[in-house]
């Protein structure tokens, strides 16, 4: 039994380690002021590779393992969360439902530019009804002379408003089972199809230079063979989409939680008071070693279901409920530290923590909603029940 990554992994955290703090570092905090994504960067880091770093070689990708997606997903979030999450969110949910439930043909209109990360896909699944509740979903798509016409609205959908966005697949009731309850499927719809708009985008308290949107569709038409999967199982793909995104939010998590306590040594070895650095005072010295003891078990957990990922991928013997659990643990646990760190990190800061010009500011207003996006922290402790044998509603 190991405990650490490969050499390989390690060379790669490196790499992108090094284009987080050239290429994105110096430039976060004036682009999360100005709300402003950064296209450019978003295709250097698709350039690098890392869009198309779980792949397939046939769609420009590496056909490397997931758990270099998690480094990647860790390194950049370590920097900042909001290039963490679009690049999550690029292969996660735009990417991945393409790669695993698409027709050859769907993969070869889409996956290349994707996968090189000249353009961005996004998921929507959440509504303003339909969040944890997520089969709950009022979006409604009609088969009409071989056409699919997509009525309802989405909400807080990720990468689905950018410049280079090609295409959002949603999920949608496509009618009603035997049984009376709604059959959805899920939908691709390319950006700028009559009838689906894009609505303003959220005034969020964090993750600023990211792209979220509510969407909305007023009969915007595709073709029959914009079905992504098999009719009636679009819910169910979401669903095991889901799991992966959790592990790699975790990934995220690990990266804020890392953030946090290398800005805190630093800080804590020059910030004097009472003759001294801060860091002398066990006071301070020992909330920065819980963050230590954070980031440790954060990363383990996270990289534990990476790897059982990856396991399954090879065909070796994991049980699809076991990585289940392993993602909700990952998740819940690392997103709960990472909230906890930035309070750590903030405090660490004194007053300075609280102004803007230093990023363990921004790493605050960022981490809440790893606590809420890709299932919240009480759907993550449904699920761990659940599969405990409690009967948890
Ligand atoms: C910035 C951002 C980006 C996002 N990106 C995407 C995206 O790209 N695609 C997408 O589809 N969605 C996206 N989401 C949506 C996100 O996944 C949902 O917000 C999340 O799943 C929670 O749903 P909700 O907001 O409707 O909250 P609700 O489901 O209304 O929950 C409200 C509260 O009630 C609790 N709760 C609800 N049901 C239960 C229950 N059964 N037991 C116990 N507690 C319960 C919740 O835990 C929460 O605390 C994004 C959200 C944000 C904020």
């Amino acid at each position: 039994m190991t405990f650490s990554l490969s050499p390989e992994h390690e060379q790669f955290r490196a790499v992108v380690r090094d284009f987080a703090e050239h290429a994105i570092a110096p430039h976060a905090a004036e682009w999360d002021r100005a709300h402003h994504f950064p296209v450019d960067v978003v295709q250097q880091m698709g350039e690098l590779g890392l869009m198309g770093l779980t792949a397939p070689e046939e769609y420009g990708g590496a056909d490397g393992d997931f758990t270099s997606l998690c480094v990647a997903i860790e390194e950049l979030g370590r920097v900042d969360q909001s290039m963490g999450i679009t690049l999550e969110a690029a292969v996660g949910l735009g990417i991945n439902p393409i790669l695993t439930y698409g027709t050859e043909e769907q993969k070869q209109t889409w996956l290349p530019d994707l996968v090189a990360g000249r353009r961005l896909a996004g998921f929507g699944l959440t509504e303003p009804g339909a969040g944890s509740d997520a089969g709950a979903t009022r979006t409604r798509a009609e088969l009409v002379d071989g056409e699919w016409v997509v009525n309802g609205s989405k909400q807080f959908i990720t990468n689905s408003g950018t410049e280079i966005t090609s295409v959002v697949t949603v999920t949608a009731r496509t009618g009603t089972r035997a049984d009376g309850s709604a059959e959805i499927s899920t939908i691709m719809l390319p950006a700028g199809t009559p009838g689906f708009v894009v609505e303003p985008p959220y005034d969020k308290i964090g993750w600023n230079i990211s792209d979220t949107h509510p969407l909305s569709f007023d009969d915007a038409r595709v073709p029959a063979d914009h079905l992504l999967g098999e009719r009636g199982r679009g819910y169910a793909q979401f669903l095991a989409t889901l799991d992966d995104g959790r592990v790699a939010i975790s990934a995220l998590a690990v990266g804020l939680i890392q953030g946090c306590l290398d800005h805190c040594v630093t800080y804590a070895n020059e910030r004097q008071t009472m003759g001294g650095p801060i860091g002398r005072k066990q006071g301070v010295a020992f909330q920065i070693a819980d963050l230590e003891v954070m980031a440790q078990a954060s990363r383990l957990l996270t990289y534990k279901a990476a790897a059982m990922k990856d396991a399954m991928m090879a065909g070796r013997s994991v049980s699809v409920g076991e990585f289940k659990r392993a993602a909700s643990v990952a998740k819940l646990y690392s997103s709960e530290s990472a909230v906890t760190a930035t309070r750590i990190a903030t405090q660490v800061f004194g007053g300075y923590g609280f102004m803007e010009e230093y990023p363990v500011a921004r790493l605050y207003r960022d981490a809440k909603v790893l606590e809420i996006g890709e299932g919240t922290s009480e759907v993550q402790r449904m699920l761990i029940a659940r599969g405990l044998g409690l009967p948890v509603e």
